[in-house]
């Protein structure tokens, strides 16, 4: 998504642009997400509540997050900025720079789904945050306030309200929050492609081939590739959770690490239907209406990249799911897996690389990269060519975390 977008963006703005990408776009990390566009996700994962939540993520059995010890103690350095970022006083300013993302994450997706013809893949109709505890009620309500002076839109909806609006949902959750500004699409993978085939019919070129390098030229960057040597004035390193792999060889080392997440699909029974995506905050899933059945996704696993899937946290939540909805038989045997690239401080890197005239970075999208790729190339572009961006770039500085 991140890549295609920026490509977009870069082409508008008149630049000749070659997509190179291994697969087909919206293969990997863009295609096993939840669909969600996003208007409200603005507070990161590390966030003061982490501390809370701590010691029973520490035990390592829980839903919502769990880790590789291996894998932390290889990347202490990461975990150990992570969870500093967790501090109240870094919180408001990194709140505010999600929130310049995402406030235009849903009207610059419609404007290009529109273009692209695949606005009737867009579900205007939000996404609910459930409850099944007592304090299901209290805790909606205090969420549809802190939402409402953050100017984001949110409905608390008690049992009976609930039912109303999602009346093939089972009755177990005393309380939801309806996330009224957000939207979600019925393929994410469908909306990267239609993305590129617009792109493409606008002149861009894709070529799929497998990047191995990138290096300086005397008039700008070369990528090498197993079809050849693709040579650029610039050069967009867009490549999600694979990004610091190709930066490394440069000297740039950019603590760049993954939250991995799975999903599967499911039929649901007697023609039950959901009318948007719900996370089971509780049970610590998401369930997502997709063309191809019900998506469960599970929570964050903190593990290397490729190392071997897990599946004991999207088996963990199947039961809650079914609890929740009459979800069928599974669709496809397999099951998904997929590397959200995060840094740090959980906010996109978005700039152009310090001592690198030319080479541009876009990546670390953790959580929200479908909903916030296009406003991400949208930064980058005005960048590239000196226009005002229409998000302050300051936060998503490469200088941040590369001098
Ligand atoms: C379970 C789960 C649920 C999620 N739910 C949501 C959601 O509801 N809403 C939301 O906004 N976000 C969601 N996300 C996050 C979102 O999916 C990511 O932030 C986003 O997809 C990242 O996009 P990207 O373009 O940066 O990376 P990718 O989509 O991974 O793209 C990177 C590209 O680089 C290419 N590549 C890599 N190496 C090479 C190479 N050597 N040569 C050539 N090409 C290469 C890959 O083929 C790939 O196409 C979710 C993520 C997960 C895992």
């Amino acid at each position: 998504m991140v890549g295609v977008s920026c490509a977009l963006a870069l082409q508008k703005r008149g630049f000749t642009v070659t997509l190179i990408d291994r697969r087909e776009p919206g293969s990997e990390t863009s295609y096993g997400n939840a669909g969600v566009i996003s208007r409200s996700s603005i507070v990161p994962l590390n966030n003061p509540s982490l501390w809370q939540s701590l010691p029973a993520y520490l035990r390592n059995d829980h839903a919502a997050i769990r880790y590789r010890l291996g894998h932390l103690l290889r990347n202490p350095g990461w975990i150990l900025r992570f969870l500093a970022e967790a501090r109240p006083s870094r919180l408001a300013p990194r709140i505010a720079a999600l929130d310049s993302l995402t406030s235009h994450a849903l009207p610059m997706h419609k404007q290009w789904m529109a273009e692209a013809g695949v606005s009737q893949r867009l579900r205007e109709t939000g996404w609910l945050k459930l409850w099944r505890s007592e304090a299901g009620p209290e805790k909606a309500k205090a969420e549809q306030l802190w939402f409402e002076d953050h100017s984001v839109r949110s409905e608390p909806l008690d049992r009976q309200a609930l039912s109303g609006l999602e009346p093939d949902l089972n009755p177990i959750f005393t309380a939801g929050l309806w996330h009224k500004d957000s939207a979600s699409v019925d393929w994410p993978q469908a909306v990267v492609a239609a993305y590129a085939a617009m792109f493409a019919a606008r002149g861009g070129r894709i070529v799929q081939a497998v990047v191995a390098g990138l290096s300086a030229t005397p008039s700008g960057w070369k990528a090498d590739t197993e079809a050849g040597p693709f040579n650029a004035a610039i050069a967009v390193i867009a490549f999600g959770p694979w990004s610091a792999d190709f930066l490394k060889p440069l000297g740039l080392d950019v603590p760049l690490n993954v939250e991995r997440g799975y999903h599967r699909h499911y039929r649901a029974e007697d023609g039950r239907k959901l009318g948007r995506p719900l996370h089971d905050v509780e049970a610590s899933y998401m369930l997502a209406p997709m063309e191809r059945g019900y998506r469960l996704t599970s929570g964050v696993e903190l593990a290397h990249r490729d190392a071997p899937s897990n599946h004991a946290q999207i088996d963990q939540v199947l039961p809650s799911a079914r609890e929740a909805f009459a979800l069928g038989e599974q669709v496809e045997t397999t099951t998904w897996r997929g590397a959200r690239p995060t840094l740090p401080d959980s906010l996109p890197m978005i700039g152009e690389a310090p001592r690198k005239p030319g080479l541009w970075l876009a990546f670390g999208n953790q959580h929200i990269g479908f909903s916030t790729g296009p406003v991400t190339g949208e930064i980058l572009a005005a960048l590239v060519t000196g226009e005002t961006p229409p998000a302050d770039p300051a936060p998503f500085s490469p200088r941040r975390y590369l001098k």
